[in-house]
């Protein structure tokens, strides 16, 4: 059982002014630690989330400030791993996956320099490793935090991914302004293919479409 610990001062009334919330998102349950007192209660959420409280303690929670302050938080936590990894020999950027919930599931430096991969961005780690562990490779019911706006490769990942719901800190003109700039590929890929800095010629062999025919005829094929 994990708890989701939140303060959200704007929303309890001023008995409950100095209060710990802790939501428990999976029972739907709230249980209130007055920080004075250092009294504690509990109580079922009934309905649904935030939506509906018992009226026998005077207060009210709005849940879209309750997600607004999760969000945050969490952006604040990917933005303090981000800051962390320098020491590790990590680049400056960190990413975190959370369920449709916001519970976390994984979460990952840059990983560029110390694992010799210009693909180990923070976003492509985490969409990696969350695959992994929930063995699957459809997170469309996940959310993805970076600390900064993806680059076109980990932009491509989270497609790839179906995660619908993206928050970044940091803007590309951020990162731009210290020396990461993606702005280049932004823009080499909205020329036609004969402008661009890297160079793509098809060359039409007898069998480049051969491996898709074999693929449209195997029964077992899984889609994505
Ligand atoms: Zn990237």
């Amino acid at each position: 059982m994990e708890f989701i610990k939140l303060e959200i001062e704007n929303n309890i009334e001023t008995n409950y002014n100095n209060s710990n919330l802790n939501l428990d998102t999976s029972l739907n349950s709230l249980s209130i630690s007055n920080l004075d007192t250092k009294s504690s209660e509990s109580l079922d959420l009934g309905l649904g989330l935030g939506l509906e409280l018992t009226n026998n303690l005077d207060f009210m929670i709005n849940y879209e400030i309750y997600e607004k302050n999760l969000i945050e938080q969490l952006m604040l936590r990917t933005c303090e791993l981000a800051y962390k990894g320098i020491e590790k020999n990590c680049g400056p950027f960190a990413c975190i996956i959370t369920d449709g919930s916001f519970n976390i599931i994984t979460e990952n430096n840059n990983n560029v320099v110390s694992n010799i991969d210009p693909t180990s961005h923070a976003e492509i780690n985490s969409i990696r490793e969350a695959c992994k562990i929930l063995n699957n490779f459809n997170l469309q019911d996940y959310k993805l935090f970076s600390s900064c706006e993806p680059c076109p490769m980990c932009l491509g990942a989270i497609y790839w991914s179906g995660i619908k719901e993206v928050y970044y800190g940091a803007s590309k003109i951020n990162s731009h302004k210290y020396g990461f700039s993606d702005k280049f590929i932004y823009d080499d890929i909205k020329k036609s293919k004969k402008n661009r800095k890297i160079k793509m010629e098809q060359i039409k062999t007898d069998n480049i479409i051969k491996s898709f025919k074999e693929w449209e005829k195997k029964k077992d094929k899984i889609l994505y």
